[in-house]
C-alpha cells in the first residue's frame, strides 16, 4: 500500500477499519478540556468505559453476599478465576488449564523461578537478554544469590555487536549453545521494553530445549500486543503484567503460564499455599499440601477479586474483537504507518533527527516504536506532552510510541507527526 502524509488518507484508513468502533469503549485522558492522542498503551493501557461497571457489579455482590460471596451469587468469587482463565488461554496461545491470573508481576517472576530454576552442579547459569528491565535483573540476581551463585559467574547476558541496537538471533542461538552444558535456564523478554525488539520467541524457545535447558519467558510488553504460541512452542513458564497492552489498570493482577507437560511433575519446588490447594478439598484444611491440577497449583493466597473484575472487562473487549489476530492485522499497519510518519517529518526537517531503533521487519515488533531523538529530545518529549501527544520518555535519548490497535486511529499518527513537526522546528530553532 502507498502510504500518505494527509489527512485524508487518515481518515479513509479509518474508515476502513473494522475495529474502529473499539475507540469508544476506552475512557481517554484530558489536559485542559482536550483529550490526549494516548500512545503510551505500551506503559498503562486506557480504562475500558466498562471497567467500572464490572468492578461494580464485585462491589454489589461483596454488598449484598459479604462472605457468601465466594460461593453465591452470578459471579462466586471462588470460581471467578475460571472466567478469566477462558479468555486469557488465547491471547498467549494455551490451554485455559496452563493459564492461571494471580499476584503481580515480578512476584510471579520469582515463584516461577522457584519452580523452574533448579540449578544442579554445572548446570546453574541463566542465560538473558542485555538490558533487560531492571525488575527482571533484580529478580534474577536475587534468585541466583539466593541460590548461594555469584550473579557475575552465573548471569550470562547477550548483547547486541559493537555500534548495534538489536539482538541478533543467530547469536543468542550461538550463546545458548556454546554454554550448553552450563546453562540451567533460558530467561528473555517476549519484547524488549526499551528497543521494543520482539525475539524469536520459537528459535529461542528450540535452542534452550535442545541443550537440556528450562525456557520461560517475560511477556509484560508481548501478551496483548503480539500472537504467542506458548503451548505449541513448548514454552516451560511465562509471566506478564495485565495493565501495559491488556488495560487491567495500575498494579492490575499478573498472569502465569505453565505448560501442561510439568503438571504431573511432583519434583518441582513451589512456595505453596491455600489457594493452591486442591479446589473440592481445599475448605477440608488438611495438614499437607496437595496442589491443584494445572497453573491454578502455583496460586498461594485467595482470588484478588476486585484486580481481576478489571481484567476481566478488558478480557471481555479482547474477546468482542477476536483475540490476537485482527488487532494484530491492524497494530502492523498502524505502526506501519508511524514509522512513515516519523521518516516524513525527518524529511519535512531536512535532516535525520529521529531514528528509529525497533527492527524495520514486523515480525521482529509489536506495537511499539523506541525513537531517539538526536538533539534536544526531553525539550520535545514535553512539547509533544504540551501539545496533547503522551508517549513516554526513557533515558537518554529515546521516545517510545505504541499505538494500540483497540484505541488508536491513522488519524492519531498522522496528527502526532504534524505536531512532532512543529514542536521540533519550535525546540530547535
Ligand atoms: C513492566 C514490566 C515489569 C513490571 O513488573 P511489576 O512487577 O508489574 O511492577 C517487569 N518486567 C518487565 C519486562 C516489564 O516490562
Amino acid at each position: 500500500m502507498n502510504l500518505e502524509n494527509n489527512l485524508a488518507f487518515a481518515k479513509t484508513q479509518d474508515e476502513a477499519d473494522e475495529l474502529k468502533d473499539f475507540r469508544n469503549q476506552f475512557l481517554f485522558p484530558k489536559h485542559n478540556n482536550k483529550e490526549f492522542i494516548y500512545l503510551c498503551g505500551n506503559s498503562l493501557g486506557l480504562q475500558p468505559k466498562v471497567a467500572k461497571a464490572v468492578l461494580g457489579s464485585q462491589l454489589d455482590n461483596w454488598a449484598n453476599y459479604a462472605v457468601e460471596g465466594w460461593f453465591d451469587g452470578d459471579q462466586p468469587w471462588m470460581f471467578y478465576h475460571k472466567e478469566l482463565k477462558k479468555l486469557m488461554a488465547p491471547i498467549v496461545g494455551a490451554f485455559p488449564s496452563e493459564v492461571c491470573p494471580m499476584n503481580t508481576l515480578t512476584v510471579n517472576l520469582h515463584l516461577l523461578m522457584v519452580s523452574f530454576y533448579q540449578p544442579k552442579g554445572k548446570r546453574f547459569k541463566i542465560i538473558m537478554e542485555g538490558g533487560a528491565f531492571p525488575s527482571d535483573q533484580y529478580a534474577i540476581e536475587s534468585q541466583v544469590k539466593f541460590h548461594g551463585f555469584d550473579p557475575k559467574e552465573a548471569i550470562l547476558e547477550v548483547f547486541p555487536l559493537e555500534g548495534e541496537e538489536i539482538l541478533r538471533t543467530e547469536d543468542i542461538i550461538a550463546k545458548i549453545e556454546e554454554n550448553g552444558s552450563e546453562i540451567a535456564l533460558v530467561l528473555f523478554g517476549g519484547i524488549n521494553y526499551y528497543t521494543g525488539q520482539w525475539y524469536d520467541m520459537e528459535a529461542i524457545t528450540n535452542a534452550g530445549h535442545s541443550i537440556g535447558a528450562i525456557v520461560g519467558w517475560d511477556l509484560a510488553h508481548a501478551a496483548g500486543n503480539v500472537p504467542v504460541k506458548l503451548h505449541d512452542w513448548q514454552v516451560d513458564f511465562a509471566c506478564w503484567c495485565s495493565y501495559k497492552y491488556q488495560n487491567s489498570g495500575p498494579g492490575g493482577i499478573s498472569g502465569i503460564f505453565v505448560h501442561e507437560k510439568h503438571f504431573g511433575n511432583t519434583e518441582l519446588n513451589r512456595f505453596a499455599g491455600w489457594w493452591g490447594y486442591q479446589e473440592n478439598k481445599r475448605f477440608k484444611m488438611e495438614k499437607g499440601f496437595i496442589p491443584e491440577a494445572g497453573a491454578d497449583g502455583w496460586q498461594i493466597s485467595c482470588t484478588q477479586v476486585m484486580p481481576m473484575a478489571l481484567y476481566h472487562a478488558s478480557l471481555q473487549l479482547f474477546e468482542q474483537a477476536g483475540f490476537i489476530e485482527p488487532l494484530r492485522n491492524k497494530s502492523i499497519t498502524l505502526t506501519n504507518y508511524l514509522e512513515f510518519i516519523i521518516n516524513e517529518v525527518n524529511i519535512n526537517l531536512g535532516f535525520e533527527q529521529y531514528k528509529i531503533i525497533t527492527p524495520k521487519d514486523v515480525k521482529d515488533r509489536g506495537a511499539q516504536l523506541s525513537i531517539i531523538a538526536k538533539e534536544q529530545g526531553k525539550l520535545i518529549f514535553d512539547g509533544l506532552v504540551e501539545n496533547h501527544v503522551l508517549g513516554d520518555w526513557r533515558e537518554p535519548d529515546v521516545i517510545r510510541l505504541s499505538p494500540i490497535p483497540l484505541y488508536n486511529s491513522f488519524e492519531d499518527i498522522y496528527k502526532t507527526g504534524q505536531i512532532l513537526l512543529e514542536v521540533t522546528r519550535k525546540v530547535l530553532n
